[in-house]
């Protein structure tokens, strides 16, 4: 008897444990890109992404897209309130593909960072830059790149970077905080896989620095579930990272469930409290948007 009680109270634990974390997502690391839809055409329109973002419980996203048009889409469109989801735009450094690989020199990238900051978008000014990426971590040098991160500094802007541990130190280093105040947010942190060794040193360097987790080497093993040394690095720094589900190609569309579905899974496998603010507050609070 004492044993079928503890099989059965065994197979609910699991069965819990396999419903994972059921509250609100944030989503921090959206693209909504020409390919995805146009406009006019394309295989995602709005009705598209924001059912996948509904049926996901994602009620807010950090919303960014080459070019500008597609978040501005998403800001501007009745559908996105409907749907329940509030956009936290972001300029894109991108017009165009070639952009990736002179940004960081471009001087019209700096006007073009202007123009948008003075025009924002239906859903009110931008709130950060990026998400832009330094393949070579040197370029965080560029002139450009250093006046774009004295400008996120000086005027409360969030950094979406997708770059390596050395590059997030020559960023915050063009900071006039040197990097105590810069909200950069690490897109994958680190997704040629800075031990987490090196991803807690950083942390604890810069106090506003924030993990987000797609891509992230490393960071799952079996069922799904966290690494032990990611979990423990969570556990320390539980206010320190996000989700994001970085729909870099459509395909990424077309899988959006599944990625949904594994942070949930992983996330209802540490304290409520930690998952919540991982699912969640940490990106709110990030923005100041108010409980869904
Ligand atoms: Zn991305």
């Amino acid at each position: 008897m004492h044993r079928f009680l503890a099989a059965l109270l065994l197979l609910a634990g699991g069965a819990a444990a396999a419903a994972g974390y059921t509250g609100p997502l944030f989503d921090a690391h959206l693209h909504y890109n020409e390919e995805a839809w146009n406009g006019t055409a394309g295989p995602h329109p709005l009705a598209d992404v924001l059912a996948r973002m509904k049926r996901n419980g994602v009620r807010a996203i950090i919303g960014n897209s080459r070019p500008n048009d597609g978040t501005k889409a998403l800001a501007a469109s009745g559908e996105t309130r409907a749907a329940g989801v509030t956009v936290v735009p972001f300029i894109r450094l991108y017009r165009n593909r070639a952009d990736y690989d002179s940004w960081f020199r471009d001087e019209t990238i700096y006007q073009m960072v202007q123009d948008e900051l003075a025009r924002g978008t239906a859903a009110g000014p931008f709130r950060g830059i990026g998400e832009f990426h330094l393949y070579d971590s040197a370029n965080a040098n560029g002139a450009v790149a250093a006046k774009l991160m004295k400008l996120a500094e000086e005027k409360d802007l969030a950094v979406l970077a997708h770059v390596d541990d050395v590059a997030v130190d020559l960023l915050m280093a063009h900071t006039p905080s040197k990097g105590q105040k810069l909200r950069l947010v690490w897109a994958h942190t680190g997704i040629g896989g800075a031990p987490a060794a090196r991803v807690d040193q950083l942390m604890a360097r810069y106090p506003h620095l924030m993990g987000e987790l797609s891509y992230r080497p490393g960071l799952t093993c079996d069922g799904g579930k966290l690494c032990p040394e990611w979990r423990q690095l969570i556990l320390k720094y539980p206010q320190r990272f996000m989700i994001g589900s970085d729909t870099w190609v459509n395909q990424r569309w077309l899988y959006y469930d599944e990625l949904m579905q594994g942070y949930r899974t992983w996330l209802g496998d540490l304290p409520s409290d930690v998952a919540r603010r991982i699912g969640w507050d940490n990106g709110a609070t990030l923005f100041g948007l108010p409980k869904p």
